[in-house]
């Protein structure tokens, strides 16, 4: 009786550990998951970068005092293009990328722009 209660102990561990590697297997898996995320956006976040410090090389540096009227139409230029390297220039999704998706309020956006 005494050691049939030993059995049942070890076999109830057993299943502990086993269940324990499950959640161990999924936490890793969730890890590896993370991780490519965080590679995906520091690409994309580099990439941003790179494009912003272009579109602001572009701006004309006499824009740095408020005397002139900012240019309605080369600011929508600058965004009308970044829409069409896929990227959302709408407040939803600003500056993620649109995985070749068009986006409506992305469209409507610059639709109210230009007009
Ligand atoms: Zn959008």
């Amino acid at each position: 009786m005494k050691d049939r209660n030993i059995l049942d102990t070890v076999i109830e561990f057993e299943k502990q550990i086993e269940a324990m590697q499950q959640q161990f297997g999924a936490f890793k898996q969730f890890i590896a998951l993370m991780m490519e995320e965080q590679q995906a956006l520091q690409t994309e976040n580099l990439h941003l970068r790179t494009r912003l410090e272009e579109v602001i090389a572009q701006q004309p540096a006499a824009e740095e005092k408020n005397n002139t009227t900012p240019d309605i139409g080369e600011g929508y230029d600058n965004l009308a293009r970044l829409y069409y390297e896929g990227y959302h220039v709408c407040h939803v999704h600003f500056g993620s990328t649109r995985k070749d998706e068009d986006c409506l309020f992305c469209l409507a956006f610059l639709n109210k722009q230009n007009g």
